[in-house]
């Protein structure tokens, strides 16, 4: 897929070439200082249960929900890790749908890499929003994608619904 004005991409190769980090950006943004919680995109901290923005969209305001712990093994989700995605995923849609109203969401997600999963080491659920008219993103026509908003300015409207909102 290509995606074209994607300036943080530059960055992104940046970060990967600097990193020393464990190998999962994931475990990466949440073991980070909480001082760097923007710079690396990450939405919220919570006990077994993170939100981060997903830094190549499918759309704008592409949203993951993860468990704290480092695991691809969708059946060994604890059930106390499962309550608290569930929460995120409620409350992460509630937040989407303030401040972006959009017409729907695919939520869902990618286990193993043969299901589309870029990254099976980490479970992680996509919640992406979807307005009437905007090009279906699984299989784009042409291959060209534009996201409109840059990440820097998604994060800002996000955290801001996040903390208004409990
Ligand atoms: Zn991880």
């Amino acid at each position: 897929m290509e995606i074209l004005w994607a300036p943080w991409r530059l960055s992104y190769v940046q970060k990967v070439t600097e990193s020393k980090g464990s190998g999962c950006f994931i475990c990466d943004a949440f073991n980070d200082s909480p001082e760097n919680d923007k710079k690396n995109l990450l939405l919220h901290r919570g006990k077994k249960a993170l939100v981060i923005l997903n830094r190549f969209p499918y759309n704008t305001a592409h949203l993951m929900i993860c468990p704290v712990r480092h695991t691809g093994d969708f059946e060994t989700l604890l059930p106390e890790e499962m309550a608290e995605i569930d929460e995120l995923l409620k409350k992460s849609i509630r937040v989407i749908r303030r401040a972006y109203n959009p017409d729907g969401f695919n939520v869902g997600l990618n286990l193993g890499k043969p299901s589309g999963g870029s990254h099976d080491t980490h479970i992680h659920y996509h919640i992406v929003p979807r307005w009437n008219g905007d090009t279906n993103f699984m299989p784009i026509i042409g291959g060209v994608k534009v996201i409109p908003q840059s990440l820097e300015e998604t994060y800002d409207i996000l955290k801001k619904f996040w903390s208004d909102n409990d």
